[in-house]
């Protein structure tokens, strides 16, 4: 007979195991692949559909594995967030995303770049002196950065919360809240908010026309944003019918396959002359 001696035998689990040794294989991968430099920053193109210009640009990060081929964010970020990778990797994202919009002021082109920033980053005491390095450092102009938070990252302590979007508008960068909607406690705090954009989440835009109640919270959103004089951005466009709507709606910035997938910097030029010649 078996000695009931360890307990962990007795909630031994195939899928959860399986789950947390591919979490530890992807951290130490990450490491490796900090390292060796195998992330790569896309950009996806924010469109003035009034007239099909592009205004701006969503940093998303890609990590090109040597043997996996490219991995999705969503399957890293979370890793690289529970484990702390996300400080130094944030980092590089927030150098590299700040070196291209400059490359971009230098080609006289006035677009603006958005950086999509985690809990742990915003929560972190050393990211305005970082910032304000590495806008010094590169010498883009503060106005043409927007950094993207997401609304859970706001709420817990709000006071705190507040007090890091000063310091960071304070720099000179532009605030934006991703995926609008999708998890606000209270929409009374909004106001208390130094934000500049809404992003209007793409789980409310991708069933118009079909789906009543999305155009109705989609529309409800644009209404509210423009009272508070928010700008907005509306993501996950991917037909002409939902442009026609957000447009009839006074919603004139979109991202989304409609117009482009997230693009390597070598693959946007191709993009601009299509536009161009659109
Ligand atoms: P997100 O910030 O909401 O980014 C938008 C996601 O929607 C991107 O996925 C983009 O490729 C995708 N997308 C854009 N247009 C369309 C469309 O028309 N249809 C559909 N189906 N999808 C569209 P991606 O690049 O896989 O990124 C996923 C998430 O990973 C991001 O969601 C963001 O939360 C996170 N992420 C990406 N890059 C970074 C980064 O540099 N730092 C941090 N902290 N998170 C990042
Ligand atoms: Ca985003
Ligand atoms: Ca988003
Ligand atoms: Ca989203």
């Amino acid at each position: 007979a078996k000695a009931k001696g360890r307990n962990t035998y007795h909630f031994y689990d195939p899928n959860l195991n399986a789950a947390a040794k591919e979490r530890m294989i992807i951290e130490n991968e990450l490491r490796v692949a900090l390292k060796d430099k195998q992330f790569e920053l896309h950009y996806q193109p924010q469109i003035d559909c009034r007239n099909s210009e592009i205004v701006g640009y969503e940093a998303l990060i890609r990590w090109l594995h040597p043997k996996k081929g490219m991995i999705s964010p969503v399957k890293f970020i979370p890793v690289a967030e529970s484990t702390g990778i996300i400080v130094e990797l944030g980092e590089w994202v927030l150098w590299e995303a700040c070196r291209f919009a400059k490359r971009l002021e230098d080609q006289g082109v006035v677009n603006n770049v958005a950086i999509n920033l985690s809990a742990r980053q915003f929560k972190d005491t050393n990211l305005v002196l970082l910032l304000s390095k590495i806008l010094d450092k590169t010498k883009v102009s503060p106005k043409n950065i927007h950094l993207e938070l997401t609304e859970s990252m706001l709420m817990g302590d709000i006071e705190a919360a507040i007090g890091q979007l000063h310091e960071l508008k304070a720099l000179g960068l532009a605030l934006s809240i991703d995926d609008f909607g999708t998890g606000f406690s209270s929409l009374s705090y909004l106001k208390r908010f130094p934000v500049d954009i809404l992003k209007i989440d793409r789980s409310f835009v991708k069933d118009i026309p079909q789906d009543t109640s999305d155009m109705a919270i989609t529309a409800a959103i644009i209404a509210m944003a423009k009272k508070l004089k928010l700008d907005l951005v509306a993501e996950g466009v991917e037909t002409k019918e939902q442009i026609k709507f957000l447009e009839d709606n006074n919603c004139y910035i979109v991202q989304g396959y409609y117009f482009s997938p997230p693009l390597s910097e070598a693959n946007l030029e191709g993009f601009r002359k299509t536009l161009g010649s659109q």
